[in-house]
Parts: structure tokens; sequence; C-alpha cells
């Protein structure tokens, strides 16, 4: 057995291949796979195989796409059979709620390339002709739907990498994974210890086990899963054409012809963890016992959708255990906190997935970044904070819902509340309505007298518009006040501090007593973060960015550590508020000794601070496009703080709001946010952010590749919009059309309740981004003029926010 080598990918499912060929296909040919078995030997070998592109986060769907598209490249490759069946597949929409969605994601195909299409009931009998349509209210029909040979297809990942360079040792088991202080691994097996420079962790159904041994985390469960296959029928064998595939979330279940009858599984509601204690290690090929009790209620309403399934017989049931992170997405990439050692595991889709996964971490490994944004797989995603207490209830919610409508709105309930501010009762008392963000609760908006404590998911306006329209009012009118809990939040000191933000981030590092806003950029130019930065000592700063990018930005940071300096996440150490609104500096003057005017206390002064029995340090900033100060303490005074502020502010109309109304606020200044405007997907050049850039301080991670995008100029510009929308707005990717064909598309938008528009943020090409442009935005399947506009609805000229 070869005992040196770059990677040792753990785990010969379709995913460990997947990644191996990959690795191989991008120029690393000294990487081996080990395997404890025979390839296929946890989930893969019994699976459906079925695959589609169907996928709620774009990236994700266009992932999907490159994973469809790759099996005719490797069996022209290897000569191998994939054992493709390019049979199609419909989608069904049996409520109105569900037609939207399906409508939004056929208005995303337009612009990703991919050819779905919207049908009819009539339309979905003729295809598919054994679906009772009663009540069908539509389908999305995606011609990529398909199956394949799960053994077959993993053989040829492996055929390939082989043919790549790779080493494959089966029945060699990893007992150890012990990391090097060069940051390198022994990874110890039945057979001997390899010297890895890199771990790839592809354990699949003991990817949890495989983890612990390096003393990582992975938040992940495996859950049992059924499927059925009938006898032969002869509606299905004398058809000349192969049946499609059939997707029918009303009854959680999908369904597709195998051989000469009908294969149907079903994500049941009465659905079971597997291996809560830990996955067995002895096991091996081998099924659950048949479970006919739990998709009792599924078969039922199968009979209906299907009535050909009642007079059929069964000739096997498939019953397997796979694994499921909490939100049902892979987790992908270098796991936060460690060195050179990387996650491929939690992939549930192994077959609409396994391709993007590898191409994924085999560019993020051979070329240090992956082409695209792909935090939805990012196993970063999920803080230190996460425990299998935690994962658990999430992936059988997720399971619950794998067929459920997702809703732009929508926050899910199980296991929640988890982590909680000292403010959490106080404002469940005063109505909050609660999100969660990266583990978090956080007020969504604040339910008034008999307003109901629960937003109604949607993709139209909710029943939180009149709350959120109240809440902006008391912004806009007097002063709103809000947790700055949901900020990430980094202390950066030391002598070498100044010099490494400086390398790190683009723009411009402020001196003592000031703040500025920048960007992070890649190698490759991309954004990786949207900072502020307020440099609270000639060599202590405090950075502010997204709350849910903590450890992707921790992972950069590590990644890119400096001498003499030191970073510290106080994220949740470090908390307070922020108060805005046209009294904000009344309010605040009332509440210090010190001089808060607007020549002591400038736009992007950052200032220690005593309030009441706090010490404070207060940054004149706000996110609100409004004057506005977010004050910040000790997580320890928080409650403090806020009865200091609160009491004050009664008498200027202090009133909370909540993130719907902030999200609300900041489309009237067109102010883009991290993962919708900016994201690992766009240059600063496109999206604007280049004007933060600070070009003449000298290199900077970046520099190169960002100054080329100036240099060439943007193909697309961020332009905002006003859109003539009825009952529903802009929530992402919604394509922009522009002379009669699909020229651009959504980043963000909602209603500004202050300016009484609807807003859309979206690119379009650069030469017609003018100010005026008429385009037309599909929002649900329906065309919406739209007006480019330039000037904010809000402040145009900053005044107020700066005054
Ligand atoms: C009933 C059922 C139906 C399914 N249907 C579909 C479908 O239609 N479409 C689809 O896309 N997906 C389907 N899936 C899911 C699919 O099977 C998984 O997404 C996929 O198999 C995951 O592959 P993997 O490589 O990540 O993990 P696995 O297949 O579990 O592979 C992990 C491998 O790692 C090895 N390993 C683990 N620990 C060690 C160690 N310490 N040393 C050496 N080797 C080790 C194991 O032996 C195993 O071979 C289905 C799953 C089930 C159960």
């Amino acid at each position: 057995m070869k005992t040196t080598t770059r990677v040792c990918v753990i785990g010969g499912g379709v995913v460990g291949c997947s990644v191996l060929y990959h690795l191989t296909k991008l120029g690393w040919s000294d990487v081996m796979l080990v395997e404890r078995s025979e390839l296929t030997s946890g989930s893969t070998w019994h699976a459906a195989g079925g695959f589609h592109t169907l996928n709620g986060d774009t990236n994700m769907a266009a992932l999907q796409g490159y994973t469809i598209r790759l099996y005719r490249e490797l069996e022209a490759l290897t000569g191998m059979s994939c054992g493709l069946h390019h049979v199609g597949g419909v989608t069904l929409a049996d409520t109105p709620e569900r037609f939207d969605m399906l409508k939004a994601e056929r208005a995303k195909h337009r612009f990703m390339g991919l050819e779905t299409e919207i049908l009819g009931p009539e339309e979905i009998k003729a295809i598919a002709p054994i679906t009772n349509v009663e009540g069908v209210l539509g389908g999305l029909y995606d011609p990529l739907d398909g199956h394949l040979d799960p053994s077959g297809t993993t053989h040829a990942y492996a055929k390939a990498a082989r043919m790549g360079g790779a080493t494959i040792e089966t029945h060699c088991m990893v007992r150890e994974t012990n990391p090097r202080a060069d940051g390198s691994w022994d990874v110890v097996t039945d057979k001997g210890t390899i010297h890895a420079e890199h771990v790839v962790n592809a354990g699949g159904l003991w990817a949890r086990e495989v983890g612990a041994m390096a003393g990582c985390y992975l938040p992940l469960h495996p859950m049992e899963h059924q499927y059925l296959v009938t006898d032969d029928l002869p509606e299905i064998y004398e058809r000349d054409t192969e049946h499609p595939h059939v997707m029918d979330p009303g009854g959680e279940s999908y369904l597709r012809q195998e051989g000469r009858g009908l294969c149907i599984g079903f994500y049941e509601q009465p659905c079971k963890p597997w291996a809560v204690g830990g996955t067995p290690w002895g096991f091996g090929h081998e099924l659950l016992p048949d479970d006919y009790d739990k998709i009792e209620d599924s078969i039922a309403f199968a009979y209906r959708r299907y009535p050909i399934l009642e007079r059929a017989g069964v000739k096997s049931v498939i019953h397997g255990p796979f694994t499921f992170a909490p939100d049902g997405n892979p987790l992908v990439g270098p796991v936060p906190g460690m060195r050179n050692y990387w996650s491929a595991c939690g992939v549930m889709a192994g077959f609409s997935q396994g391709g993007g996964v590898g191409l994924t971490l085999a560019q993020w490994m051979v070329e240090g970044e992956p082409e695209r944004d792909v935090f939805a797989m990012d196993v970063a995603r999920f803080g230190r904070w996460i425990t299998p207490g935690y994962t658990l209830p999430k992936v059988v919610e997720n399971y619950q819902n794998r067929f459920s409508v997702t809703y732009p709105n929508e926050e899910l309930p199980a296991a929640r509340p988890f982590r909680t501010t000292p403010m959490y009762d106080i404002f469940d008392g005063m109505g909050a309505v609660w999100g969660q963000q990266y583990g978090l609760e956080v007020p969504n908006y604040f339910a008034q007298g008999d307003e109901p404590r629960y937003e109604t998911p949607s993709f139209r306006r909710s029943n939180a518009f009149d709350a959120t329209a109240r809440e902006v009012r008391a912004v806009r009118e007097a002063v709103g006040i809000n947790e700055v809990q949901n900020f990430g939040k980094y202390h950066v000191s030391g002598p070498g501090a100044r010099a490494w933000l400086d390398r790190i981030m683009a723009g411009l590092i402020p001196k003592p007593g000031r703040m500025s806003l920048t960007p992070m950029l890649a190698p490759s130019g991309r954004l990786i973060g949207d900072f502020t930065v307020a440099c609270l000592d000639e060599d202590e700063f405090r950075l502010t960015a997204s709350y849910g990018a903590q450890d992707f930005h921790l992972r950069w940071f590590e990644r890119n550590a400096g001498p003499n300096v030191r970073v510290l996440n106080i994220s949740d150490r470090l908390t307070g508020f922020q108060i805005a609104g046209p009294r904000a500096r009344d309010l605040l003057a009332k509440v210090t000794r010190a001089d808060v005017g607007p020549e002591a206390f400038r736009f992007m002064d950052v200032k220690p601070l005593s309030i009441g029995k706090c010490e404070a340090s207060v940054q004149r900033v706000s996110y609100t496009g409004d004057l506005g100060y977010e004050i910040y303490v000790d997580a320890m005074d928080q409650r403090a703080l806020w009865t200091t502020l609160w009491q004050a502010g009664q008498d200027f109309g202090l009133k909370p709001f909540g993130m719907r109304a902030m999200m609300s606020l900041r489309l009237d200044k067109f102010f883009g946010s991290w993962m919708r405007e900016f994201s690992p997907d766009y240059m600063p050049g496109e999206t604007g952010m280049d004007r933060f850039i600070r070009w003449s301080k000298g290199d900077f991670i970046g520099h190169a590749a960002a100054g080329a995008e100036r240099a060439d100029g943007p193909a697309r510009k961020l332009c905002s919009f006003i859109v003539e929308a009825d009952d529903a707005d802009v929530i992402a990717y919604e394509p922009i059309w522009l002379d009669g064909t699909v020229q651009g598309f959504c980043t963000s938008g909602g209603y500004s309740h202050y300016a009484g528009k609807s807003v859309a943020l979206g690119f379009v090409p650069t030469d017609r981004a003018v100010d005026g442009l008429k385009v037309e935005i599909e929002i649900l399947g329906k065309m919406h003029t739209a007006r480019l506009v330039t000037t904010p609805l809000f402040d145009a000229d900053g005044a107020r926010m700066r005054g």
C-alpha cells in the first residue's frame, strides 16, 4: 500500500470517488482513497439512483446541473456505463403556494440556462398517464431529471480517477487520523499508516465517527428511508417510451419506472432517525427490516394519485439509512479550526449532487477557492455552537419537509429556542415574532394587541406587512431600537494589526476614533466579506460583519494569519443596541454626559461613552440609512443598557423594530446586503463595492484580480429598480427582461414602507444601466414593469444620516 500521499480520501461511496476523480481532473495525481470494505459499501449501493436539478439554492441547483451533465462525460472517458435513463420528470403542485414555488423556480432557471417548463394538469396527464391529476394545479417539467445505476456510476468515477493516477485501497479501515505539527496527517489504517498532506472525510454513513477521530463534530445524522419496487405492470411495459419521474410533494413521494414496473419512495412524516448513538462499524451491505407502518398514510395517498399502484404487487422493498445535515445540504470544504482537513459529507442526494461536491472540493483544494459561491453547502455555515442535540431534531424536521414548500419568510420551529440573548424574555413580552439566524433567536417584528404571534409563510406579502410598516414609521419619524447581537464581531489587536488588516481588507483602514466600510476579497477578486472596521486605538480594532458568516470569516482569518496580531471572535460577548431615526441623537444625549452633537460625534466616528451604569463603545453608523448609533457593551450589561435607553426613550417615541423593518429600511437607500448583493459570486466593480477599495494603499489580497476588473470594466452592474408589483415583491433571482429576452436577474428586493414602493436590486448589462431604463421583472410567473432608479428613496443627499 502507498504510505505517503498528497490527499487521502476516506470513504469509497459515490462522493469519495467523485472527489478523487475531480482531484485528478484538476491535476493532482498523487492522491488515494481508502475504503473499509468494497466501493459503494455505505448508503450508495442501495440508492434509488434518481437525479434532478431542483434545489431552493440557485448555486446548488447549478451544481446539480453540472453533476447530471457529467455522467455522459464520465461514460465517454471510462467506457463504462452509468446506466443512465434521461427520462425527464415533473414535480406536481396541488396548492397555489406550491405552484408559486414552482413558478419562481422556473423563472430562476431562465437565466441559469435550464430548459424547465410549467405544465398544466392535462399536459401532465399526457406525459405521465398513470397520474390522477385531480386537484393538481400544474407542475414543473425538467427534461434533465432521470436515474442511473448507483454502483456503475461510482465505479465509473473510480475508474476515471485511476486513469488520472489515483490509487484506491479497498478493505482498508481507517482507525485514527492524527495531525502532525506541520499540518499534515497520519492516517492509521488496518494495513498501516499513511502520511497525507490533506485528509478528506467522505465517510458518508460513518462521517460522524470519522470526524470524531480528528476531534471534530460534523452536524449530520442518518435517517431511515424506504422505497418499493412493484411487479411488472402492462401500463408501463407496453409504453413506447420510458415513463417520466413524478415528484408529488403533496404525497411526499417520488415515482419512476424501474424495469417493467414502478418504483416509489416516500419522505414520510413518522420518519425515524437511525443509529442515534453512532453508526456501527459492522454495518455492511444489509438493509433495514421493512417498515410499512410508517409509510401507511403515504401509501394511501399514493393510491389516490396513482390508482394503478393499488393492484400492483410489491416485488422488493429497499429500506436503508443515509445522512442529512440540519438544512439538507451537504457539508463541504475546509473544516473551520483545522488544518488540511476537508469535509465531503452529509450528501443526501449523492447522484444529484456528488459531481458538484467533488468539483467544488477539488477546486478548493487545488485552486484555493471554489469558482462560485457555495455557502449553501459550506461546512462553515454551521458555527461551533452546533451540537448533536440540536442537529437531530433539525434533521428530522428537514426530512419531514423534504417535499414541503420552502417559503422565503419561513421560520422552522424544531429545536428552538436554542441560543438567546439576555433580551429574549423582555422582547418576548413585547410581542416579538422570532426568527433564527445561525442558531440565535432574533426578533423579526413585534406583534401588537391581538395580532398573531406567527408570520404566515408566503411568497407574497405576509401578515407581517402592517407591523413592519409601523416599525419603519417609528424609525423614520422618531427613533427605533434594535439589538446588535446578530452581527459577527471580531477584536483585532497587536502591533501587527494594522498591517494585517491592510493586507486582508481591500479598503481604507481608519485612524483611531474613525470607522470605514471595506470589502474583503479572495485572490480571484470575488467578495468574501463586507466589513465595518472601527479603529479603537492605533493597534486595536473592532470588525463587524454578517453574524452567519462567523466561521466562514474566521477560517479565512486563520488561513491568512499575520505576525503580531491577535483576532478574537467576540460576536456573542459584545452586544447592545442600535438606535436610529431623527430623534436618535436626542436620546443618546439624554443618557450620556458626553457631547454627542454633530460636530463632536461625526458620522463614522467611534467613541467610548458612559451610558447609564454601562461603559459602552458607540459607533455612529446605521444600516437603516438614518441618523443612528450602534451601542456596544459586554453581554452582561445588556439589560442595564436596555433599561436606561428604554426609559429615556419614552419621551422621544422610542419603539423596538425587528429584521423585517431593517430589511425594508435598507431598501430606501438601496443598501446591499451580505449573501444577497454581496457574495463570492460577485466582483467589487459590478456591485459598486469598488468605491470602498483603497487602490493606492499598496498590495492587498485580491488586488490584481479586482484591478483587472477595473481595467476591463464590469460587464454587468448592480442597479436599483422600482417595480410595479401587486401583492408579491422581488425575493431573489427573478429574471430581468430587456427587449424581450432575459438579460439580468434580481439579487433581492422587498417593499419600501417608507416610500410606499416595491424595490428590487439586480444586475443588468453595464451599457444599459442608465437612470429611467424600463425593464420587466418576472415575479411568480407574472411580468411586472420596473424602472431603473439611481436616486435613493430616502435622504438622497445623506443630510440626515451624516448631519
Ligand atoms: C433507500 C435510499 C434511497 C436513496 N435514493 C437516492 C436517489 O434516488 N438519489 C440520490 O441522489 N440519492 C439517493 N440516496 C442517497 C444516497 O445514497 C447518498 O446520497 C449517497 O450514497 C451518499 O454517498 P457517500 O459517498 O457520501 O456515502 P456512503 O455511500 O455512505 O459512503 C461512505 C463510504 O465510506 C466508507 N468508510 C466509512 N468509514 C470508513 C473508515 N473509517 N475507513 C474506510 N472507509 C470508511 C464506507 O465503507 C462507505 O463505503 C438514497 C439513499 C437511500 C438509503
